[in-house]
């Protein structure tokens, strides 16, 4: 639009903020995009990418011990940290460049500096001493780990961020939380051969996945030598005259480690962010609200993203940046989709899961059948290990629609997503049975159950 310089200015140049700009711009839109740190965002230089990289870092010193079992020996095998992290960040500045050059070849306008509202359609980008306007301007600022300030003794801890670029690999660590970044990265440092304890304060690992991946992953867990201490919480972080960390927890018990690693959750990047100055409006977190099209409560701003703390998830980022373009630039009004989304834990082994959890299901539905079957994968058997695996259905009885569809074992990612697409369709348990199966793989169990391991009536297992 003719006055202002630009038609979108986006805030963020991460997961959801680079895809709306970058499919913006292929509208004709003049489109520029600020970013104050690494292009890429959270997601690339320091979450999902990293993170999945030293997820197969540390398995490796599992198939070392599995190959006997199959004739390999493997002789005087060992691990260098340093050339992990270098090798990531390899990894990542060609993962970086990419994103840069394809902002570029769509035509938008970078800008590497911190960006903030300073008016109805102006932003200030400090760093340059200068102010560009906008008809529109998108907020895809993502979030940081919580610092956890209230605990103690905070300030000697690491959050993920920095578990990324360590110096030396601890030789032992507890990671403070029980959601996915606590359980993925306990996995990791165990792997890598550090002592490892969970330190949560509630019940159960991992909250708000289905019950039974849950507690078999905390036993696996336990079987690999990581120690979970749930109904605890630190409330003293100390440190020592030899540099190492001594930890109090809430039951008198004190922890002497390496390291402590924060991981209870994360805060949305709304500070000095300049949305005072148009009244945007924000919830008790911080987090910006949106309405269910992104559109904040000033008609031209909108947010999309880990900002609006909707769901914090790299492809529903990048699903809620597509809406966004779809509805302001494309003239096909959409809202984001956020049912069966399917995810991923990349704990060892790895949980893959769509849709509800049979908790969920029985609050929402009386009748349900439950078919669920554990067992040892067939590559565990000459390899000795005992982990067991977990397949599970939650199907409605009434409809003999599947609810919900989790796996822990091998795979259990790349399952999960194709297990999304027959949710997604409204698959019933006879669409499943009738699908021809896979042998020998664990998959096949999903389209195998003969018997449901429960029936559920009324709320009640009979
Ligand atoms: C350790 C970890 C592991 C994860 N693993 C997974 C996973 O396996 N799968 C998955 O789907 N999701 C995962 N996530 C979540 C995923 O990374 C986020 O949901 C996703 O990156 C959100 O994208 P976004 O665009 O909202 O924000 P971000 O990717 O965080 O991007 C926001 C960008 O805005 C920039 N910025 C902030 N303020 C300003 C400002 N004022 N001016 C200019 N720039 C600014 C930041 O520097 C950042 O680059 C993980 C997250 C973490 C922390």
């Amino acid at each position: 639009m003719a006055g202002f310089d630009f038609d979108l200015f986006v805030i963020g140049g991460g997961s959801g903020g680079v895809r709306a700009a970058r499919k913006a711009a292929g509208t004709g839109a003049r489109v520029a995009i600020a970013e104050d740190d690494r292009f890429g965002g959270t997601c690339v230089i320091r979450g999902c990418v990293p993170k999945k990289l030293f997820v197969y870092a540390a398995q490796f010193a599992e198939a070392f011990q599995d190959c006997a079992g199959y004739g390999w020996s493997v002789d005087g095998v060992s691990f260098d940290w340093p050339t992990l992290v270098a090798n990531k960040d390899v990894e990542i500045a060609r993962l970086e460049a990419a994103y840069r050059a394809g902002l570029a070849e769509a035509g938008v306008e970078l800008f590497e500096v911190r960006a903030a509202l300073d008016g109805a359609h102006s932003i200030a980008l400090p760093g340059l001493d200068r102010k560009v306007t906008a008809e529109r301007i998108l907020i895809a600022t993502g979030g940081r780990a919580n610092p956890h300030r209230a605990l103690n003794g905070h300030e000697h801890c690491i959050t993920s961020k920095e578990a990324f670029d360590l110096e030396r690999l601890p030789q032992s660590i507890a990671i403070v939380g029980g959601g996915y970044i606590a359980v993925e990265f306990a996995g990791i440092f165990n792997g890598l051969g550090v002592d490892t304890t969970i330190v949560y304060r509630g019940k159960e690992i991992l909250q708000r996945f289905d019950m039974d991946l849950r507690t078999l992953l905390h036993a696996e867990y336990e079987n690999k030598g990581i120690t979970i201490r749930c109904h605890e919480i630190f409330t003293n972080i100390e440190k020592q005259a030899d540099g190492r960390l001594k930890g109090t927890l809430s039951s008198g018990d004190t922890i002497e480690t390496d390291a402590v690693m924060l991981a209870v959750g994360r805060l949305p990047n709304t500070d000095d962010l300049g949305l005072e100055t148009v009244a945007v409006k924000t919830g008790p977190n911080g987090a910006i609200v949106v309405d269910e099209y992104s559109q904040t409560n000033i008609d031209h701003i909108w947010a999309i993203g880990d900002v609006t703390d909707r769901m914090q998830l790299t492809p529903v980022a990048i699903h809620e940046a597509m809406c966004f373009v779809d509805t302001l630039y494309r003239g096909r009004p959409t809202r984001p989709d956020y049912d069966s989304v399917a995810t991923a834990v990349f704990s060892q082994p790895e949980i893959g899961t769509v849709g509800l959890s049979e908790d969920e299901a029985i609050s929402r539905f009386g009748n349900l059948d439950i078919f669920s079957s554990t067992f040892r994968p067939m590559k565990n058997t000459l390899a000795q290990r005992s982990g067991r695996m977990l397949v599970k259905l939650v199907v409605d009885a009434d409809t003999d629609r599947v609810l919900g569809a989790h796996v822990l074992g091998p795979g259990a990612g790349e399952m999960a997503q194709l297990l999304g697409i027959a949710l997604k369709m409204g698959a019933t348990r006879i669409d499943f049975d009738a699908t021809m199966a896979v042998h020998p793989t664990a998959a096949e169990e999903f389209v195998t159950f003969a018997e449901p391991l429960r029936r559920i009536r009324g709320g009640k297992t009979v």
